[in-house]
């Protein structure tokens, strides 16, 4: 079994920001997940370097656009650790590698008899690099994006025939139903496409700061084929997953066999999902299918489109200036709280609110209280009651509260469900602190004729801990590492989040997981 997932490839015409971290860090618990079934995973990421926005800003610097592609693409690269992304190539459409993909692709299509020369003229925004419809312009020239003034553009350029494939994606979009997720973004997708396609422009004449179309080298590639090729084309010469090049740690809990050096495609082409935000649907679910059709290509399996992150209810851009940055966050709080709460706080597939506030008040209640304290706890008394020793038995009551959720969680992962997933496991971290409470293990401890019952519940425990523990792990990796190690369970495995798998048998202490914040304290790490 193998498992792909992408991010969209980051534009460097910015700096990273928490939309950015969003879609990575969703994309990394969609790849923890899957290695922890024991699936050969390559997860992927990157940066989109090439266009008109990017040539004007560097002129605007005064430096060579590859200068200020270097620069920025390096910011995304330095974002992935931060916030604990086990990305296992990070591909750059400047690449040598991808560049001669593209090009033989995008010959290929053109070979099949689906590019022409010809005239295009319309509203174009310099800042989305992308020709406007007109029922998609503002009153006033405006984009509705950005809100700047859109040009008149004319030019001669190369255009790709997606109107021949109207049919196609109708049959493909009636065919195959979660081809794009959530409904809504089928149905918008599909409502486009039957609208009736244009065709796009494939090339632009003017730029220069792209890749050269080989058949007329006055001609770059329009930046969306270019970009949306990266998918296809880091399977080609990036390393194998687990090599160590990238932050990928390979696979969890060990055991399955690497691919071999060399090609990846055949291993993981198609993609299994495109993880992307709703300002880019169209180029995905629509020009990106007819290209691979174009090209003779497998489609990809699913896009999953997630929504915006809303400060003051606006989404968050560099342009609009309403950024919370995530960096402050995790230097604060750490990657396992942002990665949590971003996941948490807002449905994923849909826009919701996210700030400082509602993030600190997840921290302490969930966090720090629901998870971590519950994690002190169990320790404490079982090292102050027992000497850190756990029985053998587990209470059946609470055994039935769990039945089934190691499949339930894998189910809604596979429908990218991630906030839902979360919601499952949070469910029985209340439930676990709820049997606490119920059976006051601090009471039986007083009572020796009681003694067995204490080992029964402090052993419940122990193992609900695991448990919910090797389900988290794809959200709070390191949190959950530092228990699981606690609990002498080192086996973070799908396979043992049953619960009465993986028996606790003894535990040491364990410094709290997510400590109490005061105003202005940095996170770091306990001693
Ligand atoms: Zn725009």
């Amino acid at each position: 079994m193998s498992f792909y997932v992408t991010t969209p490839i980051y534009y460097v015409n910015a700096a990273p920001h928490l939309g950015h971290a969003y879609t990575t860090i969703a994309a990394d618990v969609l790849a923890r997940h899957h290695r922890q079934r024991g699936e050969q995973v390559f997860f992927l990421t990157g940066t989109d370097e090439h266009g008109e926005p990017v040539a004007d800003a560097a002129h605007a610097l005064g430096m060579q656009p590859q200068e200020l592609a270097d620069r920025n693409s390096e910011r995304f690269r330095a974002l992935a650790p931060r916030i604990a992304a086990t990305n296992d190539f990070f591909i750059r459409t400047t690449d040598p590698e991808h560049m001669q993909v593209v090009q033989e692709i995008l010959t290929r299509v053109r070979d099949n008899g689906h590019v022409y020369m010809g005239t295009y003229e319309g509203w174009y925004c310099p800042r989305c690099a992308d020709f406007k419809a007109e029922n998609e312009v503002d009153e006033g020239e405006l984009c509705p994006i950005h809100h700047v003034k859109l040009t008149r553009e004319q030019e001669d350029n190369y255009f790709f025939a997606l109107s021949s494939f109207q049919e196609p994606l109708e049959r493909l979009y009636a065919e195959r139903e979660d081809f794009v997720a959530p409904r809504s973004r089928y149905n918008e997708a599909l409502s486009f496409i039957r609208s009736g396609l244009r065709d796009v422009p494939l090339s632009r004449h003017k730029l220069t700061w792209g890749v050269p179309v080989p058949w007329d080298p006055e001609h770059v590639f329009y930046v969306w084929f270019d970009a949306l090729l990266n998918y296809y084309s880091a399977l080609s010469y990036a390393p194998a997953p687990g090599s160590g090049v990238e932050g990928g740690s390979g696979v969890e809990g060990g055991g399955t066999e690497q691919p071999g050096a060399g090609d990846l495609t055949a291993t993981f082409w198609p993609a299994d999902v495109h993880l992307i935000a709703k300002d880019i649907l169209r180029f995905h679910a629509v020009y990106w299918p007819a290209l691979l059709m174009a090209a003779g290509i497998e489609l990809p399996r699913k896009l999953f489109v997630h929504g915006y992150l809303l400060m003051d209810g606006e989404k968050m851009s560099k342009s609009l200036g309403n950024v919370l940055d995530p960096f402050e966050a995790i230097d604060r709080f750490g990657s396992d709280a942002l990665r949590f709460y971003l996941l948490r706080d807002v449905s994923f597939g849909q826009d919701g609110s996210v700030s400082t506030a509602s993030f600190e008040q997840r921290y302490e209640s969930e966090l720090a209280n629901d998870y971590g304290n519950l994690a002190s706890r169990t320790i404490a008394m079982i090292v102050r009651y027992r000497e850190g020793t756990v029985g053998d038995e587990l209470d059946s009551a609470l055994a039935a509260d769990f039945a089934g959720l190691g499949e339930r969680v894998s189910e809604l992962i596979d429908g990218v469900q991630l906030t839902g997933a979360l919601d499952e496991i949070w469910g029985r971290v209340r439930r676990l602190n709820r049997y606490v409470e119920e059976q006051a293990p601090w009471r039986l401890a007083k009572d020796p004729a009681r003694a067995a019952d204490l080992d029964r519940v402090l052993g419940t425990l122990a193992e609900g801990l695991r448990v919910v523990s090797v389900l988290l792990h794809p959200y709070l990796p390191d949190s959950t590492e530092r228990l699981l190690d606690a609990l002498g369970v080192p086996d973070r495995t799908l396979a043992t989040a049953d619960f009465g798998q993986g028996k606790v048998q003894s535990v040491r202490a364990l410094e709290p997981l997510f400590p109490k914040k005061d105003a202005g304290e940095p996170a770091g790490q306990p001693a």
